[in-house]
């Protein structure tokens, strides 16, 4: 008997076609943080799919806690099932780990669902990032899995059309057109059909609101993400087929009037378990070798797939608990009401602010440079507390996950490990946006001007954070170039000044 958590509902969690499985649904979940409610739909519904699915061999449960639930559970075993005990792939969580480790009469099979076990990144990592070592790189690592899985490979192993990285072939500024359809004729993304299961659960969802005191945030729509693996492979090969070509060469780029761009949609399905990493990556590679995709474009997504989800992954365990907690550049500031409602009053008048913290409060998602250079690069122009914004992404976005959020949030995007994961921090001022999308232009604010009533809070925070880090900036490398500018502004401590009265006040 297996015991599936909510983000193991693929085929490769169960070892036959015919064992059966536990599923608990723990209310207490919702009620510890307040999610998006489309995240909360978004589980319930994977779940209760999967446990359809498999019809008579699972048993799924209701239950306050995992821990009632799995009591509930035991009563619905045969007897010789109840003496066998129940088996569960290591969970993706420190706290779940803790707590299935901590359970009589369960036994904890190896984590499923990677790329390479967490012995394989163990090895390869070694001593990197200790003093005097060289540093942790995505990018060897990278290669590594690429060779492991013979992933976009020669037949001698070199890389597919001769290199490993056709970034330069990519991430190209924002298109002229309001939208990538009339920009490069690019599909819409393939969308799901709701069905009796998700109405159900949009009513418990209203019920625990109702009568259990849960608080979502953010609005109910209809779904936009796979739930089973039929979806997701239906949604895969959607992206695959009209949108993948795209996704190079506009992965960075934002458009007010196209939210979802060429991205894949395939976040959600992945961290649920729907389907394998390496199964995504390998249908990623026959689109290109089979139906002629443009090679820079294929791998660009399959080093998001195979090479920073991975990385990500494996990083939460390497690095540690305390890693989560580092707090290097001393960011303190709480985080601002109109942020962590997802703006619901409307009081935003920042265009890409505006429009990003819509989308999320809309979809519950955004894609990586609204997420990386938009909010979190807000965040850490602001000084905003790194732990505090951590806890936000996890909840407000529906594939938010623990396992996601130490690399990503901590290092990446709020450089709080002092460069452990990035080596320098992600922070730019409007210039930034303002080539990579549409927003500048419909916005009251001015990306060029630094100062003044009109000056874009970007731009302003960009000098207000050079200015409160310089000497760290100045130390390294690729940042000194951004002390020296600031020592040449005219204005310099009157930006700062300004940047201080605006705080943390809605843009
Ligand atoms: C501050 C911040 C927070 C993030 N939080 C999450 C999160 O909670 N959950 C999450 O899955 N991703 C997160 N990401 C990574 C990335 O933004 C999302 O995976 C992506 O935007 C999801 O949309 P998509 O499926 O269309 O992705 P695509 O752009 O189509 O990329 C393909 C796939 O690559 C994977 N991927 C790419 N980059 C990353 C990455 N850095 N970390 C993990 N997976 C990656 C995802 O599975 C994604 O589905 C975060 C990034 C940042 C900078
Ligand atoms: S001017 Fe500044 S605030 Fe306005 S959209 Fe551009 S970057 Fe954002």
């Amino acid at each position: 008997m297996r015991w599936l958590f909510a983000d193991q509902l693929g085929p490769h969690f169960l070892d036959s076609t015919s064992q059966r499985a536990v599923l608990v649904e723990s209310t207490r979940v919702f009620a510890r943080r307040t999610y998006h409610r489309r995240k909360a739909h978004l589980v319930l519904s994977a779940m209760r799919h999967r446990a359809a699915e498999l019809g008579e061999r699972a048993v799924l449960v209701q239950a306050a806690t995992y821990r009632e639930g799995l009591a509930l559970a035991r009563e619905q075993l045969t007897d010789a099932e109840r003496a066998a005990g129940l088996s569960v792939c290591d969970p993706t969580s420190r706290a779940a780990r803790r707590f299935v480790r901590g359970l009589d009469g369960v036994e904890v099979l190896p984590a499923r669902g990677w790329a390479v076990t967490e012995a394989q990144f163990a090895h390869w990592a070694g001593r990197k990032g200790q003093p005097g070592q060289p540093r942790l790189l995505m990018e060897d690592f990278y290669r590594e899995v690429r060779k492991h899985h013979h992933l976009l490979l020669e037949g001698d192993g070199s890389p597919l059309g001769g290199t490993w990285n056709y970034d330069h072939d990519n991430r190209e500024p924002a298109p002229k057109a309001p939208t990538l359809e009339e920009a490069a004729g690019v599909a819409e993304p393939w969308w799901p059909h709701e069905d009796d299961v998700d109405a159900q659960v949009r009513e418990d969802l209203d019920r625990m609101v109702r009568d259990e005191g849960v608080t979502f945030v953010g609005e109910d729509g209809p779904r936009r993400f796979a739930v089973t693996r039929r979806e997701a492979l239906a949604n895969l090969r959607h992206f695959l087929t009209h949108r993948l070509e795209a996704f190079g060469p506009y992965e960075d780029a934002m458009l007010a009037q196209d939210r979802w761009m060429a991205h894949s949609l395939m976040s959600v399905p992945l961290n649920l378990g729907l389907v394998h990493p390496v199964e995504v990556a390998e249908r990623a590679e026959a689109a290109h070798r089979e139906q002629g995709v443009r090679l820079a474009s294929a791998e660009g997504f399959v080093r998001q797939v195979v090479g920073w989800r991975e990385y990500v992954w494996h990083l939460y365990w390497h690095l540690g608990e305390d890693f989560e907690r580092a707090n290097e550049l001393g960011a303190r500031e709480p985080l601002p009401r109109w942020f962590t409602d997802l703006d619901a009053d409307g009081e935003v008048r920042a265009a890409c602010l505006s429009d990003v913290l819509g989308t999320v409060r809309e979809e519950g998602w955004a894609h990586h440079i609204p997420r990386l250079m938009v909010l979190g690069g807000y965040a850490l122009a602001r000084g905003w507390d790194p732990q505090e914004l951590t806890a936000w992404f996890h909840t407000r976005f529906v594939d938010g996950y623990a396992w996601v959020m130490a690399a990503n949030t901590i290092g990446m995007s709020q450089h709080a490990d002092g460069g452990v994961v990035a080596t320098k921090p992600y922070w730019s001022g409007g210039a930034y946006v303002d080539r990579m999308s549409d927003y500048c232009k419909r916005c009251p604010y001015d990306p060029k001007k630094r100062l003044g009533e009109d000056a874009c809070p970007f731009t302003g925070g960009y000098w207000a954070f050079t200015a409160r880090h310089e000497e760290r900036l100045a130390a390294n490398r690729r940042t000194s170039r951004a002390v020296s500018g600031l020592h040449r502004l005219p204005d310099a401590d009157a930006v700062v000044a300004q940047e201080a009265d605006r705080g943390s006040s809605a843009p």
